[in-house]
């Protein structure tokens, strides 16, 4: 209320001093000397000045005040609005990326870095939860989600693709690194020492199967590949892995 009396005062003093100039400059344009005038110089924009101005610079400040709560708001607005974006296309349990976001992200950044593919699949894990329970079977799957993490790069991604399923992207279309990245996640995951909550030690093991250089052609197709390599290593006895090398064209 202070600031808006203040500006009403220097608004006041403007128009009072406006006022007497304009008014002394007429009056000696038409040689006038009449003290009458130059009271009635300041008496108007006294009384008139002070009104306005407060109704006028009122106005301005809630309104201000009106769009500062507003752009708070929006910044508000917009920071959830990332919160849940980034919720969306997560997954609640494991924290890794949804199978369709997984699969956004492969699809966008394939385009313009080098990128293959691996399918990891939980092996026997109904029968960790026959045996268990599902409380078990899902704190298994967090640790493997973390195992697999720490056996990845920063450039490459990880998704829950399915129940017990997940879908690894890695930034590279050389086969020795896609097949020891492979061979590092499956050993890692069969070391982990997870027990039951009464200390009972689970055995954890993946199969995986793979597909190098997928940069160009349809995800869909490349995928059944590695489903392909995946099954594969689920017939060849579990605990394996199986790539399919990059197709190099002849020079
Ligand atoms: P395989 O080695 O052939 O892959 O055998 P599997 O038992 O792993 O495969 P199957 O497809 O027969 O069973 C998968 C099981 O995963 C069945 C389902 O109940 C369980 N499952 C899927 N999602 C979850 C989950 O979020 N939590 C738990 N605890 N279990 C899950
Ligand atoms: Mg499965
Ligand atoms: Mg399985």
């Amino acid at each position: 209320m202070s600031r808006i009396l203040l500006k009403c005062l220097t608004i006041t003093i403007i128009s009072v001093t406006g006022s007497l100039l304009i008014t002394g400059l007429i009056m000696h344009a038409n040689d006038m000397h009449n003290k009458m005038g130059y009271v009635i110089a300041i008496v108007c924009p006294v009384l008139i000045s002070p009104l306005i101005s407060f109704i006028v610079i009122r106005q301005s400040e809630q309104l201000r005040r009106a769009l500062e709560a507003l752009s708070r708001v929006r910044d508000e607005l917009e920071a959830s609005n990332a919160r849940l974006f980034e919720k969306s296309t997560r997954d609640s349990m494991t924290g890794l990326l949804n199978r369709e976001a997984f699969f956004d992200h492969l699809d966008r950044v394939r385009a313009f870095q080098p990128c293959s593919l691996l399918i990891i699949d939980v092996d026997h894990f109904k029968k960790i939860n026959d045996v268990h329970g599902h409380f078990v079977g899902d704190g298994a799957l967090m640790a493997i989600a973390r195992c697999i993490t720490e056996c990845v790069g920063s450039d490459d991604s990880i998704g829950r693709i399915g129940g017990e399923e997940f879908g690894v992207y890695l930034a590279t279309k050389e086969d020795n690194r896609v097949d020891a990245i492979a061979e590092l996640i499956r050993a890692a995951v069969n070391r982990i020492e997870y027990r039951t909550p009464d200390s009972m030690r689970v055995k954890l093991s993946v199969s995986i199967g793979g597909i190098v250089d997928i940069s160009t052609g349809a995800v869909v197709d490349h995928f059944q590949t590695a489903d392909r390599k995946l099954y594969e290593a689920k017939r060849k006895g579990r605990n394996c892995v199986f790539i399919q090398p990059a197709i190099r064209e002849a020079a």
